[in-house]
C-alpha cells in the first residue's frame, strides 16, 4: 500500500496552450504551484496568475509532493524528469502525473525507472482541447495503481470534470491515442465530406448543418468545421504535429499488438504527410489545406 504525502506543493512542467490554464486552475484550487517552461513568457504568465516560476526543471521539483508534466511527448517527459536527475529533489514517494499524450510503452518504462527511485507514476492524459482546459472541464483518463490515482485525484479534479480509471500505468496513454485516432479520422471524414459536397454544388454550411442533424455527426462537424475550418480562423489551439504524433502512437500500438487496422494506418499516414507539408506547429484544422492541395 502507498504511503500518503503532503498534497500542497505541485511542480508543473510545461506551461503551453494546455498546461498554462491547467496550472492556473490548480492555483485557484489552493495548491502551491511551482512551474517551469522553456518559454520565459509562459513562466511570467504563471507568476502573474499567482504561481511561482522556477529557473530550471530541477528547481521546480525540489520538495514537491506531486509533479505534473504537460509536454509535447513522452521522450521530452522522460528527459525532463530524469535528465540531470531533475526528479532527485522530489519528496520521497512523490507522485509524478504525466498528463501529456505520450506513448504507452515509453510510459511503462518510465514507471519502472521512477519506481526504482522511490517515485510513483500515474498517466493521466486529457481530452477537451484548450477550451475545456480553460474552463477546467477536461476529460481525464488515468492509468496507475488505484491508491496513487486516488492521491492524485484532488489535482485531477481541479483541472477536469470526469476522471476515468483505465487500468495499469500506460493504459491512460493507450486510451488517449485511441481517442485521437477516432477524432483525427473524424476530422478528415468531415473535411472530405464537405469537399465532396462542395464539388457537387452543395453549400458547405448546409452540409455541416445536415450532418449535425443526421447520423454523420461527429466532434469535428459539431465543434470544428464551422468554428475553425469554414471560417478559416484555424484557431483550435491543437497543433497538427501533436495530432499526427498521437495517431502514429495508436498505429504503432496496433502493430505491436499484431492488429491490421486499415483505417488507422491510412489516417496515421495522412496526418503525417499533412504535418510534413504544412509544418508541425500549424493548427491541426488547417489539414483542409493539405487535402485541397491534392485536388
Ligand atoms: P504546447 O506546445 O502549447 O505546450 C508545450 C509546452 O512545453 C511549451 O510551452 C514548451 O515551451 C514546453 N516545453 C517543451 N519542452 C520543454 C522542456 N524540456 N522543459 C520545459 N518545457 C518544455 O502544447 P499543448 O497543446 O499544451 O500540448 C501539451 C500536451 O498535451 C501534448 O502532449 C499534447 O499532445 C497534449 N494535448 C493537447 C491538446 C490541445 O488541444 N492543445 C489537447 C489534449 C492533449
Amino acid at each position: 500500500m502507498s504511503a500518503t504525502v503532503d498534497a500542497t506543493r505541485v511542480a508543473f512542467i510545461g506551461l503551453g496552450a494546455m498546461g498554462q490554464p491547467m496550472a492556473q486552475h490548480l492555483i485557484s484550487a489552493g495548491f502551491e504551484v511551482i512551474g517551469f517552461d522553456l518559454s520565459k513568457d509562459a513562466r511570467v504568465k504563471l507568476t502573474d496568475a499567482g504561481g511561482r516560476a522556477a529557473e530550471t526543471i530541477s528547481e521546480a521539483m525540489v520538495g514537491a509532493s506531486f509533479v505534473i508534466t504537460m509536454l509535447p511527448n513522452g521522450k521530452i517527459v522522460r528527459d525532463a524528469l530524469l535528465g540531470g536527475n531533475a526528479c532527485g529533489g522530489l519528496k520521497q514517494n512523490a507522485v509524478v502525473i504525466d498528463m501529456s499524450s505520450s506513448a504507452p510503452s515509453d510510459t511503462r518504462d518510465l514507471g519502472l525507472e521512477l519506481a526504482s527511485r522511490g517515485l510513483r507514476l500515474v498517466d493521466a492524459p486529457v481530452s477537451g482541447g484548450v477550451k475545456r482546459a480553460v474552463s477546467g472541464t477536461l476529460t481525464i483518463m488515468a492509468g496507475g495503481e488505484d491508491a496513487d490515482i486516488e492521491e492524485a485525484e484532488p489535482l485531477l479534479k481541479a483541472v477536469g470534470q470526469q476522471v476515468f480509471r483505465t487500468g495499469p500505468v500506460g493504459s491512460g496513454h493507450a486510451m488517449k491515442a485511441i481517442n485521437n485516432f477516432v477524432s483525427g479520422a473524424g476530422v478528415l471524414a468531415a473535411i472530405e465530406g464537405v469537399l465532396l459536397g462542395r464539388a457537387f454544388g452543395l453549400e458547405p454550411e448546409t452540409i455541416v448543418d445536415i450532418l449535425n442533424s443526421s447520423s454523420g455527426k461527429n466532434n469535428a462537424t459539431e465543434v470544428k468545421m464551422k468554428q475553425f475550418i469554414l471560417s478559416e480562423t484555424f484557431g483550435s489551439g491543437f497543433a497538427i504535429g501533436l495530432m499526427a504524433k498521437d495517431i502514429r502512437i495508436a498505429a504503432d500500438l496496433a502493430k505491436t499488438l499484431g492488429l491490421r487496422l486499415d483505417a488507422l494506418a491510412s489516417t496515421a499516414d495522412a496526418w503525417d504527410a499533412a504535418q510534413k507539408a504544412l509544418g508541425p506547429s500549424e493548427d491541426h484544422t488547417r489539414i483542409i489545406r493539405y487535402v485541397e492541395d491534392h485536388n
